[in-house]
């Protein structure tokens, strides 16, 4: 298996649009990377562009070492399987996982010829190179199967299993899985890694499923408008969005994000503890947590974003009467009026309307969601104390996205 490398490389098609603009991605030996962005993002382009499938309009593209953006597809060493593959409907499984085999060692006399005139080894028994793969996959006991006669996953796996048996340097997936019910795609999903991991295989994926993307990938690129927004390992990713966009586009529920001002705490009312900054919203305020003030020091005035992982939203009793608990570190609390709950299977999703702070008039101010366990007993229009947790809160600058504390270099 090799590394892939792309240097500042761009697609504009014909008419102008530009699907992707300068991306700079080194895709290690061995690694499983997944790209995932919205629809339109360039994701597809961006895979087809290293297949050969499409040409690049700038930049230069690598693999394993060699440069291969003027090569033609077939000769760049990679295998690409992508959503609702079709396989050859007249021949049966062992023909579909045979065929690209046979037409290579047919069309590769000369190179057999030499191969003997070396002593290499001949591209090994193509039936044993078959049944090694179906044996892998699971698939064996369907080899004399046609493909009318398969489902959608095991469909998929023969797909899978003709592209293993070519022994690329990488394997290109264009949501490989994206028709199929959810319960195969989970299953399927898991078989992919450990697949990867037993072919040390070199894999670059294409979603536009986040929990898909965090659940597959050593690392994930996350990009948007054909650029790339971060790239990182799944809990960097999560834990340290590098901007706005990231932050609203990974984890579900999304990230709570809210528009206001950083300011000083008289600006903003009160904070329980001596934080001389706060954040002011849309009719109520918090204080700024302690490791996060340095950074945010140089804002005071600036419009920012405050995000919340609705998991750092935590409802601690319902009502005025409710349970007094004690503050987690850090933290800031709020009455909210349930104003939504989502079943999430496991756990719920709540929609609380925060309800304006000291104003006397008691008017809702801005709305988040968190997320709680699915016994929790709530009902619509419940008044509930709540702790945000402000240590775990994101800060991103209003007017350029980006990542105010974890880009500024303060925490990584
Ligand atoms: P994704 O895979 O993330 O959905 P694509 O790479 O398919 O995104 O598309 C990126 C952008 O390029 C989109 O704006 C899309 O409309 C445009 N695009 C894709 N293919 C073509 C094409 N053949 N001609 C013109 N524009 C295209």
């Amino acid at each position: 298996m090799a590394g892939v490398i792309l240097e500042h490389v761009s697609r504009v098609y014909p008419g102008g649009v530009t699907a992707v603009s300068e991306i700079d991605l080194e895709v290690r030996d061995r690694e499983f990377l997944v790209l995932v962005g919205p629809s339109g993002s360039g994701k597809s382009t961006t895979l087809r562009m290293i297949a050969g499938l499409e040409p690049v309009s700038a930049g230069r593209i690598w693999i394993d070492g060699r440069q291969v953006d003027d090569l033609a597809p077939q000769r760049r060493n990679i295998a690409m399987v992508f959503q609702g593959q079709a396989l050859y409907p007249h021949l049966s499984v062992y023909g579909n996982l045979a065929f690209g085999l046979e037409l290579r060692s047919q069309g590769g006399r000369w190179r057999r010829m030499f191969r003997g005139l070396l002593g290499r080894r001949e591209p090994s028994d193509i039936g044993e190179r078959v049944r090694q793969a179906a044996r892998c996959l699971g698939i064996e006991p369907l080899l004399e199967r046609m493909p009318g006669e398969l489902s959608g996953g095991e469909r998929q796996r023969v797909a899978l299993g003709r592209a293993m048996v070519r022994e690329p340097a990488a394997f290109l997936f264009d949501e490989p899985l994206s028709n199929l019910d959810a319960q195969l795609r989970v299953e399927m999903r898991r078989e992919l890694k450990r697949l990867s991991r037993q072919l040390e295989a070199t894999v670059i994926y294409v979603t536009h499923d986040q929990a898909e993307a965090l659940t597959l990938g050593d690392r994930i690129v996350v990009l948007e408008h054909g650029k790339v927004q971060q790239l990182g390992e799944p809990d960097e990713v999560y834990d340290r969005p590098a901007n706005r966009f990231v932050a609203g586009f990974i984890g579900t529920p999304p990230m709570n994000l809210m528009e206001g001002r950083i300011g000083e705490t008289e600006s903003v009312r009160a904070t329980p503890d001596d934080s001389p900054l706060g954040f002011a919203g849309a009719g109520w305020s918090a204080p700024v947590a302690a490791e996060h003030r340095e950074a945010l020091a140089g804002f005071v005035g600036e419009p920012v974003v405050l995000g919340i992982r609705p998991e750092h939203v935590r409802i601690v009793g319902a009502g005025p009467t409710g349970p007094a608990a004690s503050a987690p570190v850090d933290s800031w609390p709020a009455t909210a009026r349930v104003a939504a709950i989502e079943s999430l299977g496991d756990s719920m999703a709540v929609e609380l309307e925060l309800v304006g702070q000291g104003n006397g008039d008691g008017q809702t101010s801005a709305t988040v969601w968190c997320k709680v366990e699915a016994d929790g007993k709530l009902n619509l229009g419940d008044r509930v104390n709540v702790w945000l947790e402000m240590r775990r809160a994101h800060w991103f600058s209003a007017r350029t996205g980006k990542n105010l504390y974890a880009a500024g270099g303060v925490r990584g």
